[in-house]
């Protein structure tokens, strides 16, 4: 770790190439491609989470180059010190303030300042939680928030998901490929996802809506065995045997420190230019989670940080 009083000090009156905030898969990404394009980038890991999404999970089985599948945090440790070998410099802070609109640009810890000529947000989007006691502790045990990341885990098994939008009917459609039986808890009497969405989940045999229903509890010793659901109209509880619960009530982009300075969409994403990493603020690319409603995997989140690292060093080369 470096000494941040330093860095600061030398950072105010010589801006780095590349700031990158946020150290999932997108951020690592980014660091490995600048720091073997020799730009020498510093990046802000955060404070808690250090390695992001795949830090909270078990078997990774679909991210190219291990056949055996790895381990998330083990995958991310390899990312961390293969950005770390070609010089990437990381720092384990929250970055709480930026100031992206001029040409030299201003990242803010709760410590220091620092400044670059370009920056590359990669800060990841949070899955909404239930909030219920278990539900982080069976993270990678039966709770999933990804069905594409883990329904093959759940071959012949009885599971739920929790939800009503397209998301939650899409995932628990696409999880009857695997389970024998797939529940689609949902709040209300009727779902918010479009007519053909519902009208193909309520067909499907393998899936069954449990409608005006919520989960109050999740149980089970060292993995998920059942689930406690509540009526929405009556109150009435009653168990739900599954070994897997897919929770599928959305997701929070972290773009709350652009608060106006970087164009997002109506739910928060970062807006890029597509096919770059570009977004309206010259010199500022962002990349991941971040950005990507649609396929959020690790693997396409390390593309798009390969890509804005990429397209950075384009940006600062222009500039020299
Ligand atoms: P993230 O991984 O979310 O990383 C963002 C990072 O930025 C975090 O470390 C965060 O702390 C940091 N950050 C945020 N704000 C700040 C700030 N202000 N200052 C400093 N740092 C900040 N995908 C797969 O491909 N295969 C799987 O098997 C798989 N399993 C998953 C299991 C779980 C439980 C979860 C939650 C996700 C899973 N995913 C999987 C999805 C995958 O993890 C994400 O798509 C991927 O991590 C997104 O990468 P990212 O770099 O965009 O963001």
């Amino acid at each position: 770790m470096t000494d941040q009083s330093t860095s600061t000090a030398s950072t105010a009156s010589e801006p780095r190439n590349v700031i990158v905030i946020g150290s999932g898969p997108s951020g690592y990404t980014a660091a490995v491609y600048a720091a073997r394009a020799n730009l020498s980038p510093l990046v802000f890991e955060g404070s808690v989470t250090a390695g992001g999404a795949l830090m909270n999970t078990t078997e990774v089985e679909n991210f190219p180059g291990f056949r055996d599948g790895i381990m998330g945090p083990a995958l991310m440790d390899e990312m961390r010190a293969q950005a770390e070998r070609f010089g990437a410099e990381l720092i384990p802070d929250d970055v709480v303030e930026v100031d992206l609109t001029g040409d030299i640009k201003v990242v803010r810890t709760e410590t220091a300042t620092y400044t670059a000529r370009s920056v590359v947000l990669a800060m990841g989007s949070g899955y909404r939680k239930l909030g219920l006691d278990k539900e982080d502790l069976f993270s990678g045990k039966g709770v999933s928030w990804c069905a594409t990341c883990d329904g093959f885990f759940f071959r012949n098994q009885e599971i739920a998901v929790v939800g009503g939008g397209d998301s939650a009917v899409e995932e628990a459609t696409f999880l009857t490929r695997f389970a024998s039986k797939v529940y689609l808890i949902h709040r209300r009497d009727e779902l918010r996802a479009s007519a053909i969405m519902a009208e193909r989940a309520i067909a499907d045999p393998k899936l069954e809506i449990v409608w005006n229903s919520e989960v109050a509890e999740i149980n089970g010793s060292d993995k998920l065995e059942s689930v406690t659901l509540r009526d929405t109209v009556t109150g009435e509880t009653r168990p739900l045997a599954v070994t897997g619960l897919f929770v599928a009530i959305g997701h929070d982009p972290r773009s709350e420190l652009l608060g106006g300075q970087v164009d997002l969409d109506d739910e928060g994403y970062v807006l890029v230019q597509h096919p770059s990493t570009a977004t309206n603020v010259p010199g500022v690319f962002a990349a991941g989670d971040l950005v990507d409603h649609h396929y959020r995997q690790a693997i396409t989140a390390a593309g798009t940080g390969c890509a804005a690292a990429l397209d950075a060093e384009r940006y600062i080369a222009d500039l020299d």
